[in-house]
């Protein structure tokens, strides 16, 4: 079967949820049986979002090839539970880089290079790569941004210019706009889509399918109304309102009939999907009758909750699979400013996790926390710069190297514990520069690192520039910090615990990023584990 295309784009507002609908999509189709990728295309001129602040885009998503891509990849993962590729991730930057550099390579001798052809050119090899390189029946391709934006109006050209080099059932798209509710009038108000249509269909694209958004329910009148402005069926006006849970979102639109609509389209056998599982999954993250326990999260980007969006997600997974809720405390690192003061703010918590981050604000209030914990029995998770924390404050405080630091802070600091490689040395360029992607990892049996993953020998997802400094191992380990995990040649420190501390768990990786909602991952299992363990012990005590 030859790839099948359906284009996603947006209308009216950003942060529609564009990407759950994507997602909720792939799910759906994949639920049926067909091989599903989804790729995103960013408008912004950054190669890649790596050398972007987290409040800017929210977190930087890993894949195993060592992509940093936009945040909506983790969704697309999550919901389709299939490892993206670099070729998923595609921004203006890497266009326009690549087509700079094809013209310097003399690739266009003699021609003009310009937005079209070339750029829209170069555009729609990528998507046809992604199709290829993932062996997708059907990819799904989110353009972000909005309709009429002047950045992304090049993607909306390219994706245009596609339905005419391939036969017309082999694509499909999808408009996702915003139905806002007048609370004065107390009314559902369609004019904002149905100008976004417009728009779209005065850059030459005709919808087959528009999602309408919105915190209320859309009577049927008003999306007969849409259908009759915008020359869609009134079949494929469809509904996503607001969901408690964004893994609820594909039972919506399964009940909606988005598939379907899709399926007929590109003259695709409608199926029966198989969602028993996935109902049973989202019933447990929803279920309001699970005790809650409380973990904090502390960081430094604790205002936008998209900047840890996979650590939060993966610790509502691994509760769900527990039968419990969870409340998620961001904790704003900066006001950990003392060790009573981290007292003050952790000591109802029943767990902690320290995620990773980049320089040093917010520093000396992570080791903070991480001494609390560990001098409190605390069960602790600390996330690639949460393992750096936890190496620097054991330094500190139980093996009285005052001045233990990583270079990354201090670069002339006494004690560098956490500290550069060899080969990061000479290195200037910041993108895409770091250890990133899969890396093999030994686990050290008999260790709390074994007793999660029940393994070996493992793979997970790094990104980072500093590692654990050797010169330190030796000490480190005789004072009762135990490596528990390394590189499989021993050269690299991936893993750290302590064993008189019921979960005191740290890993320079991003477990984070291979969550899945119904298949959370041990490290986060094993701490929730711990944590309704000294629940029910307390309980106990107390009756
Ligand atoms: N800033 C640290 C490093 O580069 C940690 C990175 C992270 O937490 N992802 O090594």
């Amino acid at each position: 079967m030859s790839t099948k295309y359906v284009f996603v784009t947006g209308g009216v507002v950003s942060s529609l949820g564009k990407g759950i609908v994507a997602a909720s999509l792939g799910h759906l189709l994949t639920e049926r049986n067909y091989k599903v990728s989804i790729q995103k295309l960013d408008p912004y001129l950054n190669v890649d979002p790596g050398t972007m602040n987290p409040y800017q885009h929210g977190e930087v998503f890993v894949t195993e090839d060592g992509a940093e891509t936009d945040l909506d990849l983790g969704h697309y993962e999550r919901f389709i539970d299939t490892n993206l590729k670099q070729a998923n991730s595609v921004t203006s930057g890497r266009i326009y880089s690549d087509v700079i550099s094809k013209e310097r390579r003399g690739e266009y001798l003699g021609a003009t290079v310009q937005m079209v052809p070339h750029v829209t050119n170069e555009i729609k090899e990528k998507i046809r790569n992604a199709a290829k390189e993932t062996a997708a029946e059907i990819l799904i391709v989110e353009v972000g941004g909005t309709v009429g934006d002047i950045e992304s109006s090049i993607f909306i050209e390219a994706i245009r210019q596609f339905k005419n080099d391939i036969p017309r059932n082999d694509t499909a798209y999808i408009h996702v706009t915003l139905v806002p509710h007048l609370k004065a009038a107390d009314e559902l108000k369609t004019k904002p889509t149905q100008h976004s249509v417009e728009l779209l269909r005065s850059k030459g694209i005709q919808p087959d399918v528009i999602v309408l958004r919105s915190d209320k329910s859309i009577p049927k009148a008003l999306r007969e109304k849409v259908s009759l402005f915008t020359d869609v069926p009134v079949t494929n006006v469809i509904e996503s309102k607001d969901c408690k849970s964004i893994y609820q979102v594909p039972l919506v639109m399964q009940r909606e009939g988005l598939a379907s609509c899709v399926l007929a389209k590109l003259n695709l056998e409608d199926k029966k999907p198989g969602l028993s599982v996935w109902n049973e999954v989202v019933a447990k993250l929803i279920n309001p009758e699970y005790p809650k326990l409380k973990i904090g999260l502390v960081g430094k980007y604790t205002k936008l909750s998209d900047a840890y969006i996979s650590v939060s997600e993966s610790i509502r997974h691994a509760c769900a699979a527990q039968d419990h809720g969870v409340e998620i405390v961001s904790i704003l690192s900066d006001d950990l400013d003392s060790y009573a003061r981290a007292e003050e703010m952790l000591c109802d918590l029943d767990g902690i996790v320290v995620p990773g981050g980049f320089g040093d604000r917010g520093i000396e209030g992570k080791l903070n926390a991480v001494r609390w914990a560990r001098e409190n029995k605390k069960p602790f998770l600390g996330l690639c710069l949460g393992l750096q924390c936890a190496v620097i404050e054991f330094a500190r405080n139980v093996l009285g190297r005052k001045n233990a630091n990583s270079v990354e802070f201090d670069s002339a600091a006494a004690d560098p514990v956490i500290h550069l490689m060899e080969e990061q040395k000479d290195i200037e360029d910041k993108g895409a520069t770091m250890r990133l992607g899969l890396y093999p990892c030994k686990i050290k049996p008999g260790t709390k690192a074994h007793q999660a993953y029940g393994l070996n020998l493992i793979d997970e997802r790094h990104r980072h520039r500093y590692e654990f400094n050797n010169a330190y191992r030796e000490e480190i380990e005789a004072n009762g910090m135990v490596i528990s995990g390394t590189s499989p040649d021993d050269s690299l420190v991936e893993m750290i615990e302590i064993t008189d501390h019921p979960y005191f768990v740290a890993c320079q990786f991003h477990p984070e990023f291979l969550s899945r909602p119904g298949k959370p991952h041990p490290l986060f299992s094993g701490l929730v584990k711990v944590l309704i363990q000294q629940g029910n012990e307390l309980s106990q005590k107390a009756s």
